[in-house]
């Protein structure tokens, strides 16, 4: 793929705030924006360049899933953190948190690229990107293993209670993003500052 391209991708989501190991895209993901180039790849397989779909486990910015939802950024997660999650979610929703959504979840390995190249350029250092965004080999929401909870309400509620169903904050600057790390009910380790610390 040439250096234009690659540009092109990455200047369509140049408005991304990029936020977390987790950082949740924007816009439509990758699209090419010459008309004959769209018709183009419709013909070819999908490719890093192609836009995200839900089979991405791609979810826009702003929106949220329901926890119960079934798109494959919930149901390729790890089952037993996809069941901590619901038993978590209606947990928070009967103490009272209005919302609880799952910002993000599983990821296609293109899609983590995706953040990881916008992050990259966003910050113009990959030591900076790292502390932000996994890269795709090393992200949890890749193997299944980690969820984004919003909203706000409900993050922070997750970070109070969550280790009753399992659930650690991971990383210090992200509130939102948990991973099944202890046994219901024991203590979550301290998490690490950020995305750059390998566990
Ligand atoms: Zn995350």
């Amino acid at each position: 793929m040439g250096a234009s391209r690659r540009f092109a991708a990455i200047a369509a989501v140049a408005a991304v705030l990029v936020s977390g190991g987790c950082a949740v895209g924007t816009a439509q993901g990758p699209t090419g924006d010459a008309g004959g180039e769209e018709a183009a790849m419709s013909r070819t397989p999908v490719t890093r360049f192609t836009p995200l779909t839900e089979d991405d486990g791609y979810v826009p910015e702003g929106e949220g899933l329901d926890v119960d939802a079934d798109v494959p950024a919930l149901t390729r997660l790890d089952a037993d953190l996809l069941a901590a999650v619901r038993e978590a979610a209606e947990a928070a929703e009967a103490a009272g948190v209005e919302e609880v959504v799952v910002i993000s979840g599983w990821r296609s390995e293109r899609y983590q690229e995706f953040l990881w190249d916008a992050a990259v350029d966003l910050y113009a250092s990959e030591e900076e990107a790292r502390r932000w965004v996994a890269s795709p080999e090393g992200s949890a929401h890749v193997t299944g293993e980690a969820v984004d909870i919003g909203r706000t309400e409900a993050a922070y509620w997750f970070s109070r209670f969550g280790a009753e169903y399992g659930l650690c904050q991971t990383y210090a600057n992200e509130v939102w993003h948990y991973e099944s790390v202890v046994e219901p009910g024991e203590e979550c380790p301290l998490p690490a500052d950020d995305a750059s610390v390998r566990r």
